[in-house]
Formats: structure tokens, C-alpha cells, sequence
């Protein structure tokens, strides 16, 4: 998959460039709105030469995102209902159960400081030019201070916000409350609900592996419209923007969970890691935390000492709602865009959206499916809630998958030192294989 995926990056990028050298183009100036005060936006004109040649490219890019979008209420939905009917069903984890998710939110939320720190810091987005506009018809949505956000996460009616892709507050929240009642109704309703959403989600999973097989069709459309429409100007932000994305990945791998496993745990980092080498390697080369969960088990019990009850336990658990690394991704991704579109267009950039940013960061990394490029449906299911436009998350999909190794590898990572550090709280001999 890595190398058709870089193929098809260098045949777009071939396509544009001769789309560039060959098709005739002339451009229109719009005024937009920056800064409040308006300014010029060189758009290409719809009826040149180029843009005819480029409309395959601009509806097949376009398909492939109408595809994504169609998976997120229904992934969203299920994954979090499997997750959490699972433990709420479980009485014997109880203490486990509390110790597991402590964890987990912690290191996710340290994860998302730490990227709204780096991407704050360093503001990649102003004013980069990657020649996106905020369309005419945008809706900043309503209020949103944080008291606003919390009122509004509660869905007045469950079948309206299953409708609609910004609202994915709303469905988290839902899901949540349904996966603990799942759990604590009586029998058969239980293990009726438990199978039927299991399932679900098994096909869910099925459609999105499949959709995401197009992943290199995708990114050649997309390049090739880019490279097309602007040449190779567009990259120079993406580049910085990707070298700040694995600065931040490799802060919270080496730094912040390394201090977390030696003060807390008092386990070394080192030994940890070479421990867990297997299943950090099988999580760089696949992308995907649920095809690298039998080597984390493994690695953890034979290599790490942990016993089978915690791993069982933790290490599923973590594979589907531990995503330290898509959680700083969502954030600095979607920070990344709104830097953009505030630097360019009437995009109102509060501390408000931040902070909405950061809830919806760590919802989205629960709900994101441990498959490849899982995290660009969420970031389109933020942007959406954030009522701005979701090319810029397309726009990131050309670049997506040397991130997508990292911040998986993070994701595995943090998942094992959440399990070395619980199954050592629970008396379990780390390391002593
Ligand atoms: N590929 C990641 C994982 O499986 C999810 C993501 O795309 O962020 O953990």
C-alpha cells in the first residue's frame, strides 16, 4: 500500500505538472475577506482550458471524500457502542475498568496539549499558500464559548444529529450512554444488543477497509487537480506542517509517556521499548492499531511480562479508544487549517474554537477505528462541526500516510505503556521474562 500510494503521488504530481505546462489557464481575481478587510484570491477560471482537463480529477477527488463522510456517524456510532457495552458489561473489571480509561484520557489529553503547544508556538498555517477559499455559503455555526459547546452536546433529538456529520458531539454522547445501558440492562436485551452492534461495527469496519483500499486513487486524483491548479507551491506548507506533526508525535513517544512509565511506573523506557519493538515496527508498516493488536498482545505477554488477564483486557480496550497520536493529529491538522483559514478568509479564530477543537480532538480519537487513514474521516467530521470546508482535510490526504505510520506507532506505543503501567499497579512482574 506504501508504495502504490507513493506512486501515485509522483504520477499526479507528473499529470498536474504537465496539466500546468500544456492546458492553457487564465485567473479570476475574488476578493475574500482577511483580517477583516478585504483582499484579492487568485482562483482558476472555470471555463479555461485547464480547468476542462482537470474536472475528472476535481469529481473523482470529490467521490472518493463523499465516501469517507459516509462512513462517520455509522463508524462513530458503533466503534464507541462495541467499546463501551464491553466494559459496562464486565463487573469483574470495575477497578480495572476506571484504572484503564484514567489512563487513557490522561495521555490522550497530554497528547492534544502538547500538539495546540507545538502548532500554537509554531503557526504553520498563517497565511500558507495552499489556495483554499471559505465558500460564500459559510456558517461559523453558533455560539461557541465553552459553555455553549457543553449545552449543545446534549442531542435534542438523536435522529437529527444521526443526520448530520457536524454533529458528531452530539452521536459521541449518545453512543456513550447507550454502550453503558447495553451493559447494565438485563439479559437477553444485553447480549442482543451487544451482538447486533458487534456485528455492525464488523461490517462497518469491512466497508471502511474497503473504501479505504482507493486510497491511492485518491491521492492521484488529488495531486494532480493540486499540482494542476497551483503547481508545487501548495507542498512547501505541507512540509512544515508534516515536519511539526512528527516533532510533536516524537515529543509525546520519547519524552512525555517515557517520564509517565519511569516516575509512575517506575519501568525503563528503553527496555519497554525494545520489549515492544515487534509491535512497533508491525504498527509503522500496517498503519492500522487493530492489525497490529495480536503482535502488541504478544509482545507484551511473552516479551513484557504482562499476564494474559491484562492484556485481554487493556490492550483490545486501547486498540479502539487509546489513540494518543490521532488525538495530537486531529488537533494540530484541524489547527493547522483554521491558522489557515483565519489568516485568509472571515474565519473567526477564537480561544472558543480551541477549546472545541481540544474536546472534539479526544472524542474524535475515541471514535477513530484503529485502520489505516482513520484519522482523516474524524479531522472531516471536525472540520464539519466546526461548519468550515472539508477539502483542507483532502488537501492533507496527500500526505497522510508517512503521518499515518507515525502517529499509529504512537497509538500502539501508548496503548503498551498504559498496559505495563496497570498490570504493575496490579502486581504483574514487568519485564521479568
Ligand atoms: N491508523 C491509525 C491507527 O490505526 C488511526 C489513524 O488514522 O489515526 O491507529
Amino acid at each position: 500500500m506504501h508504495t502504490k500510494i507513493a506512486i501515485a503521488m509522483v504520477l499526479g504530481a507528473l499529470v498536474g505538472w504537465g496539466l500546468q505546462t500544456f492546458a492553457e489557464a487564465d485567473y479570476l481575481t475574488t476578493t475574500v475577506m482577511k483580517g477583516g478587510m478585504e483582499a484579492e484570491l487568485q482562483v482558476l477560471n472555470p471555463e479555461s482550458q485547464r480547468a476542462a482537463w482537470l474536472t475528472p480529477f476535481v469529481m473523482a477527488a470529490d467521490i472518493f471524500m463523499r465516501l469517507l463522510k459516509m462512513l462517520i456517524v455509522p463508524l462513530v456510532l458503533s466503534s464507541i457502542v462495541t467499546g463501551v457495552a464491553g466494559i459496562s458489561g464486565n463487573k469483574e473489571f470495575g477497578r480495572l475498568g476506571l484504572k484503564t480509561m484514567a489512563y487513557y484520557m490522561s495521555t490522550s489529553m497530554l497528547a492534544i496539549v502538547t500538539g495546540l503547544l507545538v502548532i500554537n508556538l509554531t503557526a504553520p498555517g498563517v497565511d500558507a499558500a495552499l489556495n483554499l477559499a471559505i465558500p460564500d455559503n459559510f456558517n461559523p455555526g453558533e455560539g461557541s464559548s465553552f459553555l455553549d459547546i457543553l449545552q449543545r452536546m446534549v442531542p435534542p433529538n438523536i435522529f437529527s444529529a444521526l443526520s448530520d456529520n457536524g454533529q458528531m458531539l452530539q452521536i459521541i454522547v449518545f453512543a456513550l450512554l447507550l454502550g453503558t445501558f447495553i451493559g447494565r440492562v438485563a439479559e437477553p436485551h444485553s447480549t442482543r444488543m451487544r451482538e447486533f452492534f458487534d456485528s455492525f461495527f464488523a461490517v462497518m469496519m469491512a466497508i471502511a477497509t474497503a473504501i479505504l483500499k482507493l486510497i491511492p486513487y485518491g491521492v492521484f486524483a488529488l495531486v494532480a487537480k493540486v499540482v494542476g491548479e497551483t503547481g508545487f507551491e501548495v507542498f512547501v506548507p505541507l512540509l512544515k506542517y508534516m515536519g511539526i506533526v512528527a516533532f510533536a508525535l516524537l515529543f509525546h513517544a520519547c519524552v512525555v509517556l517515557p517520564l509517565l512509565l519511569k516516575f509512575v511506573g517506575g519501568i525503563s523506557p528503553i527496555a519497554w521499548f525494545k520489549a515492544m519493538s515487534p509491535a512497533m515496527m508491525t504498527a509503522l508498516s500496517t498503519s492500522s492499531s487493530s492489525i497490529t493488536l495480536p503482535v502488541t498482545m504478544e509482545s507484551a505477554e511473552k516479551r513484557g511480562g504482562i499476564s494474559n488477564k491484562h492484556t485481554s483486557f487493556v490492550l483490545p480496550l486501547g486498540a479502539t479508544i487509546n489513540m494518543d497520536g490521532t488525538a495530537l493529529y486531529e488537533c494540530v491538522g484541524v489547527l493547522f487549517l483554521c491558522q489557515y483559514y483565519a489568516s485568509t478568509g472571515d474565519f473567526d479564530f477564537t480561544m472558543g474554537t480551541q477549546v472545541f477543537i481540544v474536546m472534539t480532538a479526544l472524542f474524535a480519537s475515541i471514535g477513530a477505528a484503529g485502520i489505516p487513514s482513520a484519522g482523516l474521516i474524524m479531522m472531516t467530521a471536525i472540520l464539519s462541526a466546526l461548519g468550515l470546508p472539508t477539502e483542507g482535510a483532502l488537501m492533507l490526504l496527500a500526505i497522510d500516510r508517512p503521518l499515518d505510520m507515525l502517529r499509529t506507532m504512537v497509538n500502539v506505543w501508548s496503548d503498551s505503556c498504559g498496559a505495563a503501567l496497570i498490570a504493575k499497579s496490579e502486581g504483574d512482574a514487568i519485564l521479568k521474562v
